[in-house]
């Protein structure tokens, strides 16, 4: 039989022990004996809470609950909870209604807490009181807030009925906890209240107060005891030097003409500090053995405490008025012996331009609840949902910690601003110093989950507000960009902390360098600073927030998406096929010329034309997959162009990963359009177009930027993506450097890779490679420079390289350029031999044959060369190369390649140069398309630049970027061809690499032509492609009207298409026209055709006449005239007789058409033959009897642009000169 175990300790009996040794340790004096009457007291205090409330259920203990020291909850509480030991759990309930519908009450816990209240920090050092409020017990200390303190509650032991405890958020996890302390707590020890005083204490009311301060009769009274109502009460103002606050007292119930007497105290003794949390608007007050002083800037007097001042509530009964032996007549003040305001010169009145836009604030008093948190670190919260409340104004650190949504406040004199703009379209309710914010009701609910940038950066918006003095609206704009910065570039960028930072000496902050170009556009010079003392005491009240007026939002940090996005859309909006094909050139095109026409077109947004304007930011990276440069945020990746600066590519890599900030860019959109436009009749018609596409990137100056650096990212970032670093900072390592004489395309190219199955064919891997030569030997890593280069054998100077870039390495791609040196660096343990060749196994096969190859591995680096790196290599060209000019245009050596700098004129989608020109009718999708540049070649001591068209066809496609018109290029080893008219073209080929000299300026490019002779056509080398002249027309040789089917081209008679198997979709017949005629111009003579609208020119038809003869041939839907030489007869004497022929006969010899011109031409042949093939050749002419025998130039062969009628005057000049 077991022994029945010994009773346990009732429960009772074991909450009592606990609360006895929590008591001894917890609450007893140190050192002391235990003291029972005080464990007693407590128990009892406990007890008898305990029973107030309804629900004990029979036990006179709260059972549930257990005390909890400062210490315990400081270390084990981590959640916000709340304790309400006499609350039901029908009043927890309610309670948590009040949270809201969320749900997001503060839970509930069951601890008992007990604390001496005190403003005492406890910290000796800073022992210097702040106002602050603390529960402090032997195992800590914790700052608290209470709604309603009594004074004579310090320094006494409570126990706190009703709790709620908020640890530190995670983000401040240096910081501590607090307590927000609900409704009055019950003291252990009985409170021993003042005893009444035994006499009346006497005092001053304002009235009297305030004529003893404007009367300077300090010496009648030394002291004085100020009693009235509470009727403002300022901001507590913290400085370093000091902390003080000014209260302003009134009549206690004030006649009319007393209704102005008000006086300021000031409180600044730091004991008194924590009076600043007694003071209650509304509520009157004694405050005791006052002095008058003169503040030391502003030598206002006012009056002020002294550390024996005390401070109690009004009883009437404890007061008498002093009776004062006033020589002056008392009983009459007036409003003229009040202290004058120092008058200030108001803003609308200086500048009367901004007088509409100036707004003036309302000062009012506000009560209403927190439902939102905005910004923390910034204090911006919305207020009932509808107001912004902006806090950050104020000093207000210690309320800070308590505000966040369900909290009520009273808000009093603070000022009511409308319509700030920049942005912000709530009303806004700001308290500046003059005013005060009172905490009316803690919140139910658990804080917020707030995102990383609104509760990093608090000393940084503090320092916008404190240091930088922004007004209210600049300030409302600059968080609102701040935040944008913060969600395009944190924090996979950079962290949010390291954004945010504060500037300190020699550190500015990056968030302020990114927000404003220069710190004049957030404070504009004249813009007012504040003073603290003014703000507060000065009557009437002036401050920053009386007058503002309405912000033009400066800028925008849009995120990369949304400015492609939205380039998009504007290019989109903007595209208009008949500007693009725009008439009348536009009726006499097939429909195939349209939708070629319309194939490819671009678009440039310049952020300074948006408005507000757009701030390009985002960190340079270098993509590894398509070795591009690009801009990077968080949003996307933009493909980027840089140049250092006119005609400098941006050659250092060290730019790889740092912050770019800039105003000025070009965001260029590139739109390529399917279309199948039946004729120019429907180019209105958007239901034409099949696909459209865009390619968009932005190219800017690296002078139009600022740089920074991005900071190391802190060592918990162990997730980070920052891109990489290119810095040698690695202890070991060895380099070489190379001068680069050559770059190949980025394409895939074949590469053999060893290892795999032979079978196998090569992969097509993306890659490129260069060629150079070694400047030295290796060079090894000594402490953070190189050491000497290791000496070369003699046959070994001066040596070729080829670099192959593939993998990862292709990131260097858009920082090589012909002519720099660059250092190759190899990390790591030295290896002899590294920068050697290699086995040809990892070549690509168009480099199999070369003798020194090697492949730069992914972890090796590129650094650009310095000059102190390369002293003997003083003498390498740093031009780029350059064809000869006889070489790039002759009609020789096809196939080879060339070089030159070109200004691009148009770029257009054509057919390939040398595909099969025949194309199935109706079949435009299978035809291969490929991009032709038309370019002006740029050649010193050139008068006319030669035009040369280039081919872009695949695998080149698409181009590279900033291929645009107007854009100056320079292009290395093309591919150069003969075509089959002996006309030079050239070709993108697998060695050709480009370098974009300049950007484009403007979207259409157009070079005013030279007004030339005709026979300065036929001078050597010195020919214009295009050209005016002003000339003759002698003879007409032949002329051709015809329609023919927009779709086949196909002749239309009667307007049908004559095709035979009927299939064209469309039945849109477009007329075309050609003329050949004879000019000279007294110099030379030359054959001109022209064609369509400009047959109208020629023939000197007005608009009208066109149509109407274009109607007359549409019957028969062809005519052609054919003229033998002068005089002779036509060639097509069928129809010699028809009206129409005759007429056209007639006009072509009338001198209507016979008849100076002014000619815009292009020469037929291109460049290659600027020099003329044929020498002049002797003819024989008969001049009256004598035969003559002079020398012709063969006949040149234009194609006209434009024609215009001659000038009178002009057709003089040419008269005269040609004479
Ligand atoms: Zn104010
Ligand atoms: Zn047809």
């Amino acid at each position: 039989m077991a022994a029945c175990p010994a009773p346990g300790p009732s429960p009772e009996q074991a909450w009592l022990a606990d609360a006895q040794t929590f008591i001894q340790e917890t609450l007893c004096p140190t050192g002391k004996e235990p003291n029972n009457e005080l464990t007693q007291l407590v128990i009892d205090c406990v007890k008898m809470m305990w029973l107030s409330q309804g629900e004990n259920q029979g036990f006179t203990l709260p059972l549930s609950y257990r005390f909890v020291s400062v210490q315990n909850l400081k270390t084990h509480q981590n959640l916000p909870c709340c304790s309400h030991l006499t609350w039901s759990s029908t009043a927890y309930q309610a309670w948590v209604q009040g949270a809201g519908p969320n749900g997001n009450a503060l839970p509930r816990e069951q601890l008992l807490l007990l604390g001496t209240l005190t403003d005492l920090s406890g910290d000796l050092e800073h022992e210097r009181p702040d106002g602050s409020l603390y529960v402090k017990d032997n195992t800590g200390i914790l700052g608290c807030e209470l709604i309603d303190l009594d004074l004579s509650w310090l320094g006494h032991l409570f126990l706190f009925p009703s709790w709620s405890y908020l640890p530190p958020a995670k983000w401040k996890s240096l910081e501590e906890g607090h307590l927000e302390l609900w409704g009055a707590p019950v003291p252990v020890f009985p409170l021993t209240t003042n005893p009444e005083p035994l006499a009346p204490i006497p005092v001053l009311y304002p009235e009297k107060a305030l004529y003893l301060l404007t009367h300077r009769m300090r010496r009648q009274v030394q002291e004085a005891n100020l009693a009235g109502k509470l009727i403002r009460l300022s901001a507590l103002i913290k400085s370093q030097k000091k902390e003080y606050f000014v209260l302003t007292l009134g009549e206690l119930s004030p006649t009319d003409s007393q209704a102005l007497n008000q006086v300021s105290i000031m409180v600044q003794i730091p004991a008194q500090m924590v009076w600043y949390r007694v003071f209650w608007p509304g509520r009157s007050y004694v405050l005791t053995r006052l002095r008058i002083a003169k503040t030391r800037r502003h030598h206002y007097h006012i009056w002020t405490t002294i550390p024996s001042s005390n401070l109690m509530l009004l009883k009437p009964d404890c007061v008498r008025e002093l009776e004062l032996e006033l020589e002056l007549g008392l009983g009459k003040p007036s409003l003229k012996d009040k202290p004058k305001p120092p008058s200030v010169p108001t803003k609308s009145q200086n500048s009367k331009g901004q007088a509409d836009l100036v707004r003036h604030s309302r000062v009012l008093h506000y009560s209403g609840m927190v439902t939102g948190v905005l910004n923390e670190s910034a204090s911006l919260y919305l207020l009932d949902g509808q107001l912004i409340l902006c806090l950050a104004y104020q000093q207000i650190r210690g309320l800070k910690r308590m505000i966040r949504p369900g909290v009520s406040l009273e808000l009093r004199d603070v000022h009511l601003l409308h319509s700030v703009g920049g942005g912000t379209t709530r009303p806004v309710l700001v308290p500046c110093l003059h005013g005060t914010v009172q905490l009316r009701s803690f919140s139910h609910q658990k804080p917020e989950i707030l995102s990383s940038h609104q509760v990093h950066g608090t000393y940084l918006y503090e320092q916008l507000v404190w240091d930088y003095q922004l007004g209210l609206p600049t300030y409302l704009w600059a968080t609102k960009a701040l935040e944008k910065l913060v969600c395009k570039l944190c924090p996979h960028v950079l962290r949010c902390h390291q954004l945010l930072k504060h500037s300190s000496p020699g550190n500015p902050s990056l968030a302020l360098q990114l927000l404003a170009s220069s710190p004049d556009v957030l404070t504009p010079p004249d813009s007012p600073i504040r003073n603290a003392h003014s703000e507060i005491l000065e009557e009437p009240h002036q401050c920053i927030f009386q007058e503002y007026t309405q912000l033009q939002t400066p800028y925008t940090f849009p995120d990369l998406l949304t400015m492609m996005k939205e380039g998009q859309h504007s290019a989109w909006a903007n595209f208009d096929p008949k500007a693009l094909v725009p008439l009348p050139e536009s009726a006499y095109l097939t429909s195939y010329q349209i939708n070629r026409r319309l194939a490819w077109s671009w678009h440039c947004v310049l952020p300074s034309t948006l408005q507000p304007a757009q701030v390009l930011v985002g960190v340079l990276v270098a993509s590894s997959h398509k070795g591009c440069l690009q801009l990077r945020d968080l949003s996307a990746s933009m493909p980027c162009l840089l140049l250092a600066e006119n005609s400098q590519p941006l050659a250092d890599p060290r730019f790889i990963g740092c912050l770019v900030r800039t105003e000025r860019f070009q965001l260029v959109v590139e739109r390529e359009v399917e279309s199948n436009f039946p004729s120019w009749k429907e180019l209105t018609m958007a239901g034409f177009i099949q696909r459209q596409q865009t390619r968009v990137y932005v190219q800017f100056f690296l002078t139009d930027a600022l740089i920074l650096p991005v900071p190391r990212p802190s060592p918990d970032a162990s997730t980070t993506s920052a891109p990489p670093q290119t810095d040698s900072a690695c202890l070991e390592g060895q380099s070489r450097l190379f001068l680069l004489s050559h770059k190949e395309a980025l394409m895939n190219r074949n590469f053999c890779v060893s290892g795999r199955a032979s079978s196998e064919s090569p992969m097509p891997t993306l890659s490129f490679h260069v060629s150079g030569s070694w400047l030295g030997g290796t060079q090894r890593k000594e402490g953070t420079g190189w050491g000497p280069p290791e000496p070369l054998g003699s046959e070994k100077k001066d040596q070729k390289v080829f670099l192959i870039f593939l993998g990862s390495s292709v990131r260097w791609f858009a920082f090589l350029y012909p002519g720099k040196v660059y250092r190759l660096i190899a990390p790591g343990p030295p290896t002899s031999m590294l920068f050697e060749g290699e086995s040809s196994s990892q070549r690509p096969l168009e480099l199999a044959g070369c003798v020194s190859c090697l492949t730069v591995q992914d972890d090796w680096t590129l650094e650009l060369g310095r000059s102190q790196d390369t002293p003997d290599v003083l003498e390498i060209s740093r031009e780029l190369p350059k064809s000869s000019l006889t070489h790039l245009l002759s009609d020789k050596f096809p196939d080879s390649l060339v070089s030159f700098s070109a200004k691009i004129l148009s770029r257009t989608i054509c057919d390939p140069p040398l595909t099969f020109r025949r194309r199935q009718p109706g079949n435009t999708g299978t035809v291969k398309t490929c991009v032709k540049l038309t370019v002006a070649l740029e050649i010193a001591d050139y008068e006319f630049t030669p035009h040369l068209n280039i081919y872009i066809e695949d695998p080149h496609l698409p181009p590279p970027i900033g291929l645009l018109p107007g854009s100056q290029v320079h292009f290395s080893q093309l591919e150069k061809k003969i075509s089959r008219s002996s006309n030079v073209y050239c070709r993108f080929c697998s060695s050709t690499s480009i370098q974009v000299l300049s950007f484009s300026q403007q979207t259409r490019v157009s070079d005013p032509l030279p007004h030339i002779y005709l026979a300065e056509l036929l001078q050597k080398g010195q020919a214009p492609f295009q050209a005016t002249t002003s000339c003759h027309v002698v003879f007409i040789f032949s002329l051709q009207i015809m329609w023919v089917c927009a779709h086949c081209t196909s002749l239309c008679p009667q307007g049908r298409c004559s095709r035979q198997d009927l299939t064209c979709p469309t039945q849109t017949a477009i007329s075309q026209a050609s003329i050949r005629f004879l000019v000279e111009d007294g110099t030379a003579e030359a054959l001109v055709t022209c064609r369509n609208h400009h047959v109208a020119a020629a023939l000197g038809l007005s608009p009208g006449e066109w149509t109407f003869l274009l109607d007359c041939v549409r019957v028969s839907g062809k005519l052609a005239l054919h003229f033998k030489g002068p005089g002779a007869e036509s060639e097509s004497p069928a129809r010699i007789h028809e009206p129409l022929t005759l007429f056209l006969q007639t006009l072509c010899t009338s001198p209507s058409v016979l008849r100076p011109i002014k000619l815009a031409f292009e020469l037929t042949r291109r460049p290659s033959d600027v020099s003329p093939r044929e020498p002049p050749r002797l003819q024989q002419f008969q001049c009256g009897d004598l035969p003559l025998l002079t020398r012709v130039n063969p006949r040149l062969q234009l194609a006209c642009l434009s024609l215009q009628e001659q000038e009178h005057s002009s057709t003089l000049g040419a008269f005269a000169t040609s004479c």
